[in-house]
């Protein structure tokens, strides 16, 4: 870990950094927003979000979409739909960003952490099955960096058991499994439209998928306050302390100001702008994929000469959506040289994610090294994440896809 740097041989000309923004806006999306703010309708709650909400179903394949203000409220949401109670466990990937579980950090439920595959870093399914009980209540898992996760071995173990499945699909929009989009593979899925993101509803965003029904009713309330616009209508003569001589009149009255709030809810509605650019961008998908793809390929193929060096393979027949760019040096001395020797080049180096199970908050709750090892030794030792926006121009991914070679030449020489 303490060998020195190998001196850049020229000062970078160029420099490639991990993009404030993961997807492109152009004229169809300032279009779409013009035509929001030139128009009397509603600027929420409208036309427009309906729209989204229905291509979302479709690009999904799933029977409901419902649309939220980020990807960490579609978690929020998904979790709580779950009622959680004490001596309930949720089993959860260590490998992932902070807010897949951060809502378990107030939970009742026990939190399991579970080991991910070493050449995926997604959720291994044969850990899955050594930490599963019949207290798990749910699994929660992200298909990292965009490479979908082994669904079909994994819920059928959390089937077995009479646990939900929640896929963090933050990272998979573009991506496919055996044919079939993440957010439709297991029980709720959860995306997020931030900046970052492959998709964007103006910098945030986010959106629910689901089959089932009543779960769906519930979502749509708990986003909008959770109001229950169902309550009976007025039956006289006089039960309701609250109601007031006038809205006797009228069922229609009483209906409407008579609305219950059962429980806690939160106001999550996706404005009308958001989602018609987010209509905009859902369109230019194929597109935004195609690019992040052709950087990839040619990051991996400037990996190629070097044994040392493992990519970031989906399973076969599976579609990667290189939401990050993910490759293993499986010598450490080379890795710590590679990531020095990339910066000095000019090029961003991000090691995502560091194992959650050791962070401050999760320690503080009994976990420690050695609960994951896969998922210590990828991020201790072995993995690099490089930038792959959709922005670069096939030129700038040659370049890059150079300076990898020649940085990786570089990292092996002693
Ligand atoms: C971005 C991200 C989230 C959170 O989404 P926000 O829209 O930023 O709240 C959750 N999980 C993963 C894996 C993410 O990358």
């Amino acid at each position: 870990m303490t060998a020195p740097s190998p001196a850049p041989t020229t000062t970078p000309s160029e420099t490639f950094s991990f993009p404030t923004r993961g997807t492109l806006l152009g004229d169809a999306e300032a279009a779409a927003v013009a035509e929001i703010i030139g128009s009397p309708d509603r600027l929420t709650q409208g036309v427009w979000r309906d729209r989204f909400e229905q291509q979302f179903r479709e690009y999904a394949g799933a029977r409901h979409a419902i649309s939220v203000t980020s990807g960490t409220v579609a978690l929020e949401t998904a979790i709580r739909l779950l009622d959680l109670r004490p001596g309930d466990q949720v089993v959860v990937t260590p490998q992932t960003f902070q807010a897949t579980i951060q809502p378990l950090l107030d939970s009742p439920a026990e939190v399991v952490f579970c080991d991910v595959e070493p050449g995926t870093l997604n959720l291994d399914p044969a850990a899955l099955d050594a930490v599963v009980t019949d207290r798990t209540a749910a699994v929660i898992l992200v298909h990292y960096g965009g490479l979908p996760a082994r669904m079909t071995e994994i819920t059928a173990i959390a089937r077995r058991h009479g646990a939900v499945v929640i896929e963090d699909c933050a990272h998979a929009l573009g991506a496919r499994h055996r044919g079939r989009r993440p957010g439709a593979l297991a029980d709720i899925g959860c995306f997020s439209f931030h900046g970052t993101k492959a998709l964007t509803t103006l910098g945030e965003g986010g959106m629910i998928t689901l089959d089932r029904d009543d779960w769906a009713e519930r979502l749509d309330r708990v986003r909008s306050n959770d109001a229950d616009y169902r309550s009976l209508p007025y039956a006289g003569p006089d039960p309701e302390p609250a109601l007031l001589p006038w809205m006797r009149y009228s069922d229609d009255i009483y209906r409407r100001t008579c609305t219950r709030w059962h429980r806690a809810g939160t106001n999550a509605t996706l404005s009308e702008a958001a989602a018609a650019v987010g209509v905009v961008q859902l369109g230019r998908l194929p597109e935004l994929t195609a690019r992040r793809r052709a950087v990839a390929t040619r990051l991996d193929a400037a990996t190629a000469s070097f044994p040392l060096v493992r990519t970031h393979r989906p399973h076969p027949g599976d579609e990667h959506a290189h939401h990050l760019y993910t490759c293993f040096v499986d010598a450490p001395v080379i890795r710590e040289r590679l990531v020095r020797t990339l910066h000095t080049h000019g090029v961003e180096v991000q090691l995502r994610y560091f194992p959650l199970h050791l962070t401050p908050e999760w320690r503080a709750r009994g976990h420690h090294r050695g609960e994951c090892p896969a998922a210590e030794r990828s991020w201790f030792d072995h993995q690099v994440n490089l930038p792959c926006p959709p922005s670069l121009t096939d030129r700038q991914a040659d370049r890059l896809a150079s300076v990898l070679h020649d940085c990786l030449t570089l990292a092996h020489r002693i």
